[in-house]
């Protein structure tokens, strides 16, 4: 049998005449870039994630950078964010000419700890404590952040908060959406993501008059009114192609996120009945987990484990497998193994299995079975 990681074509096939009309309403409109299908998801996405606005990008990655922009973050600042999450989360930070600051993840849900936020910010000088700007949780796998004790602590510290929600469009915590609860919320429109467009595409939220206008202008180069530059921006643009698409898959989302949630609990029973303990399975905290990804946690052999299952047909993959403060690229950040030992303990150990909303009984139980074989 073969299960992939992710079938985009069982979904395509759902949605195709759809998806056809919009996108040919967008060719013989010959208007790509912005408009109309731009601004009728902006106002789509704020609804959804109970924001006054929504503003449309070029990326997920490009929406943490613009945010950062827009806030003001460059040299000499530092921005407190965890070390497991995609790339971008710490990438946007530095290219800001800002300077990240990890601090370690709760074991269980892999979103970064409130408890050891403030143990670090309180572990700084008064002088480094005024560097700081922004704090960046990331939702990780589609589960929020502990957000009430971390606005707790941006509050008292007075830091903006940016939420990198690209993996978590519609989850919850406490009722509210993720998104909706720091300054900026960003999401990704990246194909393999809970809404996917069909190219390169993200959002940014806010509830701010002043952030959204201030949003708009860094799209756009910095430019208001055109040609006249008060900041430096950039081109952050979202196309009207992806923007038609991901209106169009928006309308299913909650039934697509009510099928991965029903995966999730499928996956339970049959660990449970196959007698798979030693294996972690995802700790749902937040009471809206969208599983973007459904990880476990295995005691050893990860890297074996994941190539029998390959063997057999089974996709998977390692989210993440090196830790962002030991990324190359930020030596000269200084950090060394055992730094965050709770981030590099995850990136030894977790393997996401398949959780596509399409994914059917037959799969998850075969899935299950060779697992239990492996460790048999
Ligand atoms: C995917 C992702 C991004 C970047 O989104 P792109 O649209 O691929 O640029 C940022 N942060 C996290 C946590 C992501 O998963």
């Amino acid at each position: 049998m073969n299960v992939p990681l992710l079938d985009l074509k069982a979904q395509y096939a759902g949605i195709r005449d759809e998806i056809r009309e919009v996108v040919d309403d967008v060719f013989e409109s010959q208007y790509f870039i912005l408009g109309p299908h731009v601004e009728d998801l902006e106002a789509r996405i704020a609804a959804y994630c109970t924001t006054q606005y929504a503003v449309g990008v070029s990326s997920g990655s490009d929406a943490l950078l613009v945010a950062l922009m827009t806030a003001g973050i460059g040299p000499g600042d530092t921005v407190i964010t965890t070390p497991y999450s995609f790339f971008a989360t710490a990438g946007s930070i530095v290219r800001t000419g800002a300077t990240p600051v990890f601090v370690d993840i709760d074991p269980e849900t892999y979103n970064i700890s409130p408890g050891h936020v403030k143990q670090r910010i309180e572990s700084m000088s008064a002088e480094q404590q005024k560097t700081l700007k922004a704090l960046i949780p990331v939702h990780l796998y589609g589960q929020c952040a502990d957000m009430d004790p971390l606005k707790e602590i941006a509050e008292r510290y007075r830091l903006l908060i940016v939420e990198d929600a690209a993996q978590a469009i519609g989850s919850e915590y406490g009722g509210r959406r993720a998104g909706c609860m720091g300054d900026f919320g960003c999401f990704s429109f990246f194909p393999s993501k809970n809404l996917g467009a069909f190219g390169d595409g993200g959002i940014v939220t806010t509830d701010s008059d002043s952030w959204w206008e201030r949003l708009k202008i860094m799209r756009v180069h910095g430019s208001h009114p055109k040609y006249y530059h008060r900041f430096i921006g950039g081109n952050f643009r979202l196309d009207a192609v992806q923007a038609a698409v991901v209106a169009v898959k928006l309308k299913y989302l909650d039934n697509w996120t009510a099928a991965r949630q029903e995966n999730a609990a499928a996956y339970r029973r049959m660990f449970a009945d196959a007698g798979l303990a030693s294996i972690q399975l995802p700790v749902e905290k937040q009471n809206r987990h969208v599983y973007n990804q459904f990880v476990i946690r295995v005691p050893g052999q990860r890297d074996q484990l994941r190539r029998h299952l390959q063997e057999n047909g089974i996709g998977t993959e390692v989210y993440y497998p090196v830790p962002l403060h030991l990324q190359e690229c930020f030596a000269h950040l200084q950090h060394r193994e055992g730094d965050f030992p709770v981030a590099e303990d995850a990136s030894r150990q977790t393997l996401a299995l398949p959780i596509y909303p399409e994914l059917t009984n037959e799969q998850q139980i075969y899935v299950v079975e060779k697992i239990k074989q492996y460790y048999d």
